[in-house]
Order: C-alpha cells, then sequence, then structure tokens
C-alpha cells in the first residue's frame, strides 16, 4: 500500500468508528485502538503533508487559530419561529394556515432544543462551512471550530445530494456542562452561568483546541436549499440521520392539532430526564410544496409554529434593587437576589421592569420573590409569598435621582420608565449610544469593541460617535492593550464606515424608537436626512407603519442642536446621509395603493423575485386573499379554492408576464 492509501484507508476506518460512537452509541472499537489508529494517520499526516485533507479526522483535535471571524452572508436566510403558548393559540395558527392551502395538512413535532444555531454547508460529502445564525442575514465563519464537534459528520455516507445546507443547534448536555463547571471551580474559575450560552460562546473561542475540548453536540432539524430529494420536513429528518447525522429519533407526526398536543403534554414533563436543555416543541407543517406556499413573514416561516413550555419557577429572596441607566437614558430597576439555582442556572439578579411593576406586584427588599426564566435570558420576578413577609419591611422608595449622574429622573405621562435626561454627559448613555453606533447591525465597526468604546469615553478621547472619525494612531497608542497592530484596525475600521447605507446611518445614529426595521422605512419614504430632519410630526406619521410615538421622538431628536451639530459633523467625514442611486435602482410608486397575493409556481422569476419587485414598486405582498387584494398574480396550478375565492371577490389575475409588463 503506498502511504496515500494508507492514509486514505485510515481515514475512513476513522469516519466509521467515530460514526458508531457517536451517532449510532454504539461503539465498534476501545478508546485505546481508536487512539491509536489516529496517532498513526497524525504521523503519516505529518509526514506527508501533500495529502492534506481539511476534513480528515484529525481535525478533530483543533488547533487551529482564528483572530477575527469572517463574516458570510447566509443563502438561505435564517428565520426566527412565531411562539405560542397554549393549544388555542396553535388551533388560530391552524385556521391561518388553512386560509392558505389547500388539503389536509399533517404536522411535524420536534423538541426545540436550546443552544445555538448552525448552518453547515456539505459538498461532494464533505463539510464545507459552518456559519453562526449571527443576525439570520450573515453569520460569522466558524468551520475550524465546528469540526471539532464529534457528532457533526465531516465526511457523510448514503445517498446525499452533492451540494446542500443543513441546519441544527450546538446543545452543550448537562453531564458536560456540569463536569466543565466543577472542573472551573476546583481551580478557582467563576462557574459558567448556562449550557446555552457557554455552547455558543464555545463556537467563538479564538483557539480551536479549546473548543474540541467541550463536550459540544449537534443536533440537526432541517434542510435547506434547492434540489433537495425529499417532499416533506419528516423524511428529511430520516434522510439527515442516513447520511449520518445526529438527528433525535423523538420527532414524530401528528395529523391533527390534538395530537401535536399529545406530544407537546408528553415532553413537558417528560424532558426534565433529557440529556440536554430544550425549551419547546418545534411544530411544523409536514409537506415542503405546502411549506412553499405558506412562506415568511418578515421574521419567520408562516408554516412552523413554536410552542414555549411553561417557564420554571422558584422562590429566592431579595437583597436590594439597583438602577441601570440605559443608552436612551431610560432606567432599568435589577433585583439582587440570593443565589438560587434555575433551569440549569444559577440566578443572582432578575430585571424589575419598571416603578409600576415593583408597585403592582408589591415587591419589597426582603421578601421571599417568585423567579421565572422565560424565553428572554433576563429572569423575571413574577410575585412575592406574602406568607414569608416580614412584618416591619417597607414598600420601595423609587429611585428620584440618576444613579449615574445625579441628575433627577423624568417621566413623561404614559411612559413607564424614568429617563436621566443627561444625555451628552450621563456616563453609561454616552457610552451606550457609541456602542450603539459600532454594533453589528449599525455602523459594524471592525476593529473597535463596546470595552475599547469604554475606556476611550473615559479617557476623554471621545465624547460622542462623531469623535471617532477623529481618532489617529498616535493618540491610541498609550490606551491600555493597545498595540500598533489594534490601534490601526481601529482607525481604519471607522475609516470603512463611511460606507455604511444610509438606513443603517438612521439607525446608529441612535433615535429613541427607531430600531432597524423604522429606520429603513424612513430612509426609504424621505431618502435623505434633510428631508427627515424638517419633515413635521404630521407629515412623520404619515408615513406607513410610523406611529405617533415613533414620529415624536424623531421630531424631538431633530429639534435639538446638539443632534445638529453630529449630524453635520457625520456629514463632513462623507458619512451616508442619503439613499445611494443603487439602491434606489427599479425603485418606483408604480404599484403604490395596490395589494397582491402571489399564487402557483413561476418560471420566469421566483416567488421571492416576485415579491421583491412588487415592494420596490410600491406594492404590498399579503398571503390571504380577502377584500383588500387588490391582483393576485397566478402561475401554474394555482388552487381551486383560490381560485373560487378570487371570482367570487372579483379580483383580477394577472399571469406572469401580464404583471411583469405593468412595471415595465
Ligand atoms: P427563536 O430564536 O426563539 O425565534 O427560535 C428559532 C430558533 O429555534 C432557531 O434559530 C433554531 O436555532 C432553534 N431550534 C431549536 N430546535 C429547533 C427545531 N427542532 N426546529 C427548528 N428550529 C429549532
Ligand atoms: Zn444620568
Amino acid at each position: 500500500m503506498t502511504p496515500k492509501e494508507q492514509i486514505e484507508q485510515l481515514r475512513e476506518v476513522l469516519h466509521t468508528h467515530n460514526h458508531a460512537y457517536y451517532i449510532l452509541d454504539s461503539p465498534t472499537i476501545s478508546d485505546y485502538n481508536f487512539d491509536q489508529l489516529l496517532s498513526k494517520l497524525q504521523q503519516l499526516e505529518h509526514q506527508y503533508p501533500e495529502y492534506n485533507n481539511p476534513n480528515s479526522p484529525t481535525k478533530r483535535v483543533g488547533g487551529g487559530i482564528t483572530k477575527n471571524f469572517e463574516t458570510l452572508v447566509h443563502k438561505n436566510r435564517m428565520y426566527s419561529l412565531d411562539n405560542s403558548y397554549s393549544k388555542e393559540d396553535l388551533l388560530d395558527w391552524e385556521k391561518r394556515i388553512q386560509k392558505i392551502i389547500e388539503g389536509s395538512i399533517n404536522y411535524t413535532c420536534e423538541l426545540k432544543y436550546d443552544g445555538a444555531s448552525i448552518s453547515l454547508t456539505y459538498e461532494n460529502g464533505y463539510l464545507k462551512q459552518a456559519v453562526t445564525r449571527g443576525d439570520g442575514f450573515q453569520g460569522d465563519n466558524v468551520t475550524e471550530n465546528i469540526k471539532t464537534i464529534k457528532t457533526i459528520p465531516l465526511q457523510l455516507q448514503g445517498d446525499y445530494p452533492n451540494s446542500f445546507e443543513i441546519r441544527g443547534e450546538i446543545v452543550l448536555p448537562f453531564k458536560g456542562f456540569e463536569a466543565m463547571n466543577k472542573a472551573r471551580i476546583s481551580n478557582g474559575e467563576e462557574p459558567y452561568a448556562n449550557p446555552r450560552n457557554t455552547a455558543s460562546g464555545s463556537l467563538k473561542l479564538q483557539d480551536s483546541s479549546e473548543t474540541a475540548k467541550r463536550p459540544l453536540e449537534c443536533l440537526l432539524y432541517s434542510l435547506a436549499g434547492t434540489n433537495i430529494p425529499v417532499k416533506t420536513q419528516f423524511e428529511s429528518l430520516e434522510k439527515a440521520r442516513n447520511w449520518g447525522f445526529k438527528v433525535p429519533e423523538i420527532a414524530t407526526l401528528a395529523t391533527s392539532i390534538e395530537e401535536v398536543m399529545d406530544f407537546v403534554t408528553y415532553w413537558d414533563t417528560h424532558r426534565s430526564k433529557l440529556p440536554y436543555e430544550t425549551d419547546g416543541v418545534v411544530i411544523k407543517v409536514n409537506n415542503l410544496a405546502q411549506q412553499e406556499e405558506l412562506g415568511y413573514t418578515a421574521k419567520a416561516p408562516r408554516w412552523a409554529m413554536a410552542y414555549k413550555f411553561k417557564a420554571e419557577q422558584v422562590s429566592t429572596k431579595l437583597l436590594s434593587i439597583d438602577y441601570q441607566v440605559g443608552r436612551t437614558g431610560a432606567i432599568t430597576p435589577v433585583a439582587n437576589l440570593s443565589p438560587v439555582g434555575l433551569a440549569g442556572t444559577t440566578v443572582k439578579r432578575a430585571s424589575l421592569h419598571n416603578a409600576d411593576q415593583i408597585e403592582k406586584l408589591d415587591i419589597r427588599v426582603g421578601d421571599t420573590v417568585y423567579v421565572e426564566k422565560g424565553g428572554e435570558i433576563i429572569p423575571k420576578i413574577v410575585g412575592v409569598n406574602f406568607s414569608k413577609r416580614n412584618n416591619n419591611i417597607t414598600p420601595v422608595l423609587y429611585a428620584t435621582n440618576c444613579p449615574e449622574c445625579n441628575t433627577k429622573l423624568t417621566r413623561t405621562e404614559g411612559d413607564a420608565k424614568h429617563y436621566c435626561t443627561n444625555e451628552e454627559a450621563c456616563s453609561p448613555q454616552v457610552i451606550g449610544k457609541i456602542e450603539h453606533f459600532i454594533s453589528r447591525k449599525a455602523m459594524d465597526i471592525d476593529g473597535l469593541g463596546g470595552e475599547t468604546a469604554g475606556l476611550l469615553v473615559k479617557e476623554g478621547l471621545i465624547k460622542n460617535y462623531t469623535d471617532l472619525y477623529k481618532l489617529t494612531v498616535d493618540q491610541l497608542l498609550p490606551l491600555e492593550r493597545m498595540a500598533q497592530k489594534s490601534a490601526e484596525n481601529l482607525v481604519n475600521g471607522v475609516k470603512a464606515s463611511v460606507n455604511i447605507s444610509f438606513e443603517r446611518v438612521l439607525f446608529a445614529i441612535g433615535i429613541r424608537f427607531v430600531g432597524e426595521t423604522v429606520a429603513k422605512k424612513l430612509a426609504k419614504h424621505f431618502k435623505n436626512i434633510e428631508a427627515i430632519a424638517h419633515a413635521s410630526i404630521e407629515t412623520l406619521e404619515a408615513v406607513d407603519e410610523i406611529g405617533i410615538k415613533i414620529a415624536e421622538s424623531v421630531f424631538h431628536f431633530f429639534q435639538l442642536e446638539s443632534n445638529l451639530t453630529k449630524i453635520e459633523r457625520l456629514k463632513n467625514f462623507g458619512i451616508q446621509l442619503a439613499m445611494s442611486a443603487e439602491s434606489q435602482e427599479g425603485v418606483t410608486d408604480k404599484l403604490v395603493g395596490n395589494s397582491y397575493v402571489i399564487s402557483g409556481v413561476f418560471y420566469e422569476v421566483s416567488r421571492k423575485e416576485l415579491k421583491e419587485l412588487i415592494e420596490k414598486n410600491g406594492g404590498k405582498v399579503s398571503s390571504s386573499i380577502s377584500s383588500k387584494t387588490s391582483f393576485i398574480v397566478a402561475g401554474d396550478k394555482m388552487g381551486p379554492s383560490k381560485l373560487a375565492k378570487a371570482e367570487a371577490l372579483g379580483i383580477t389575475i394577472l399571469n406572469e408576464t401580464e404583471f411583469l409588463k405593468e412595471i415595465l
């Protein structure tokens, strides 16, 4: 045998043993013999580097260092899921989808694994790339680290497609998590808070051999992309299992919401026996053609629903209350609790939301309180055990002054929160606004993190985000832990942000209540910052989906001299304060006022492109036919009941060509 053949044979054998051990849970070789074979392979690969292969079983041990994780755009967006909490919610959902699709609906029920989601791409049977969910549109390339997770096959078996994407959840099973924490405590280190955060943190470690040491697993739940050789979700789970992925056998098919509830009820009580954390059930329309027909909302597929298990509750003592100041000056009271275990975590702090909440629940320092962890990471106090109240404790006197800058707090009519209005000098607000400005979804400034931003403020180098554009390498060098290279990266990162699009700049400047979506809406409507700055409250409110609260906040923002100065400076530094010609390409108002429903199969343009075309030209797309529908764009195989409904309502049906003519 040539060395090449020997290497290949060893790889094959090791892949097989790996699969037997980690996926099938039935080892076919002793650990000792496995290690022997592995080190033999390592030795040969070392001797013959020309036969190096990025998917060799030796890559499992890690060793590669990643300094900065590359950002990659997802080919298929990674959506979130809508939540439901009761059988009624599920029945409502079923009603909604029955309006869109015809024929009977079956559901796949799966557990909702609580970890970090991951998208894996395989080409010709080999793992090519692994990307975190990120913001759903783009994530981090964490391939090096992912390769060290033994339940992820580096090489597939069976009848896999040439190229496909598969999604799953990286989890840290309880047992491994506890072992890690035990080791940390005996080393005098702080234990990790919970398995989910530790799992997602593990994917971003710079040294992949550190990731290799963590007992992570990957549970797969869906295939994405075209040319997938299956017709149903359930089949795709089976296929993935055959190709060598770890797909829990728990998934079942249900033919009614009744049956879905049986699954939910069973696992609500039995999930505590599972080796990993779950926070609900995911219910998916089984038929993939029906899924396609249902499509997506802005955030989530219409064909899937998460059913959230009721949160676990514990009681503990409320020791004291702190007040935190956010970037907008909003004050959040935070409870310090006597540490208590809850859903795999030790809880020491909990949110109290606002003064009303404290009053409503009559929460007092010294009380025994009930703490719950819902979907959110921060646990909350949901009530007081009055039978344990000590009679001499008094109601909470809510903070009157800012804990950071001592400015008197204000609270406007109808607003639940107190605010510190010292926007320009209250340290957490100043730092928070800069952190928001540089964050990934905003200006996405490479080489500058929240901690450094705080340091820059403390050292007096910057007072607000516009000062970032004046920073020089020489100014940065004297800072703690700032080397030439990192100083240069920071300055270059800032420079590069002049290319960030107007809508993101609008989000970045931190107008209260202007999130990503609102920023997009405003940018698209007004086209440049002057138009927004000069708009009256009425003009702002007239924009689709902009309410009075947002309109007032935007108006108020541009009334302040300090904000106008900042905008002026951003302009001088070359920041994008108007829509670029490119983003306005193809934008018209030809379809304004019209609402469209897309139905059937298309050949010239995809469904997604159709939707984009309608929106770019000012129209609206909705998923079900109603009296508000102006037109139906129908492809091949439009369902008969839809057709009947359209005819009954007298709605004009356009075919693909007819529609395209309208916007030419
Ligand atoms: P959420 O983040 O609450 O909107 O829920 C969506 C996330 O649930 C997805 O990004 C997945 O990471 C996760 N998830 C866990 N288990 C499943 C499953 N069986 N099917 C689909 N998504 C799942
Ligand atoms: Zn303050």
